[in-house]
């Protein structure tokens, strides 16, 4: 009987060693170890066969089995690896004898900045907050003082989505969540609300040097018993001559309109391309607009759940693009969003 055993093992290693491909192998596993498969069958044989017998050839037959499955395993792993290899070799997109690129990313301008503004407001002991960029219109809008058909709305050409949320327009749409956040502390400890957020905004512009459709705004609000516009100035100026490295950077305050705050300014910083003498970016005029602010409206406070006859405070959106581009000279806001990367690249610095 053993002859039989020695032949099935000569066909075994045969077929094995030849197979093509895990598909072919397979079926060898299939002839030879499957229900009707060779091996199997042998022990069919051992019906005929004396008790002694039975057991010498039981066990050379379930020798047989181990090494073909150890066998077919084998090739297994060599045919996967060569069918890989050839994969490989057929693919022309990349090429492994290729050196490594290990040339590291850098960060984006706004990226810089906003972390400088973060750690620079974190020092004076603002907190930081993550607000969505997809919000209500209630968020966005109805709470900051601009109800439905509102005509300030017409400042903001808004994306609104099929569902009726809209991509927000301003950092400001958080300003109604971090009220209701943080308005216990306010009023049961006295803790005075101090919190920046900022975020990407959206507006459907149309594109120029100093205008683009996805932007980044900072929102800055200060709430407590005796907040002034003196603490609105005194921050922003403490922020700016960090960002900017540069005491002698002019600012100025001019009355402006923003339907969440009362009175209402625009901060204007000295243009840094120019010097003040006019170019394309400040629309030749010598400043460039960086950031609406005021005294936040008591309808704003009152919304939410502060009471305005008790607390009052500041609210500005400072624009990061205009301070990246003031900061690093940069002429026109669509190189922020171009993903021209030997633009980009300039800017990294070890943060
Ligand atoms: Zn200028």
């Amino acid at each position: 009987m053993s002859e039989i055993v020695d032949k099935i093992r000569e066909d075994l290693d045969g077929a094995v060693n030849n197979a093509k491909s895990e598909s072919e192998l397979e079926n060898f596993r299939v002839e030879f170890l499957g229900k009707k498969g060779k091996i199997t069958s042998l022990l069919k044989e051992m019906g005929k066969l004396s008790d002694e017998e039975k057991r010498s050839f039981g066990s050379e037959v379930n020798e047989l089995k181990t090494y073909a499955a150890n066998l077919i395993s084998k090739r297994q792993v060599e045919l996967k690896k060569q069918e890989l290899q050839k994969e490989i070799d057929e693919t022309k997109e990349f090429d492994i004898s290729l050196p490594p690129n290990l040339e590291s990313g850098s960060y984006h301008p706004i990226t810089l900045v906003l972390r400088q503004c973060a750690e620079i407001f974190k020092s004076m002991g603002f907190t930081i907050e993550d607000y969505g960029e997809v919000v209500t219109d209630y968020e966005c809008f109805e709470s900051l003082n601009v109800p439905k058909f509102h005509p300030a709305r017409d400042m903001q050409d808004t994306l609104y989505l099929t569902n009726g949320e809209l991509l927000k327009t301003q950092t400001s749409a958080g300003q109604n969540a971090i009220y209701k956040k943080y308005k216990d502390a306010l009023i049961n400890e006295g803790k005075t609300i101090k919190a920046i957020f900022p975020g990407r905004c959206f507006r459907n512009e149309s594109l120029d040097a100093c205008h683009e459709n996805t932007f980044f705004q900072m929102e800055g609000v200060m709430v407590g018993k005796n907040i002034s516009i003196a603490n609105l100035i005194y921050s922003m100026k403490i922020m700016l001559i960090e960002v900017f490295n540069d005491k002698n950077l002019k600012v100025r305050l001019r009355p402006g309109f923003f339907p969440f705050v009362e009175p209402g300014f625009e901060l204007d910083c000295s243009c840094r391309i120019c010097g003040g003498k006019g170019c394309p970016s400040c629309k030749h005029g010598g400043w460039l607009e960086l950031c609406p602010c005021g005294m936040i409206h008591p309808n704003v406070l009152k919304e939410g759940g502060i009471d305005p006859e008790e607390y009052m405070g500041f609210a500005f959106g400072l624009g990061l693009d205009r301070l990246v581009m003031m900061k690093y000279g940069v002429n026109d806001i669509r190189d922020l969003n171009g993903g021209n990367l030997n633009f980009l690249s300039q800017f990294t610095e070890d943060k």
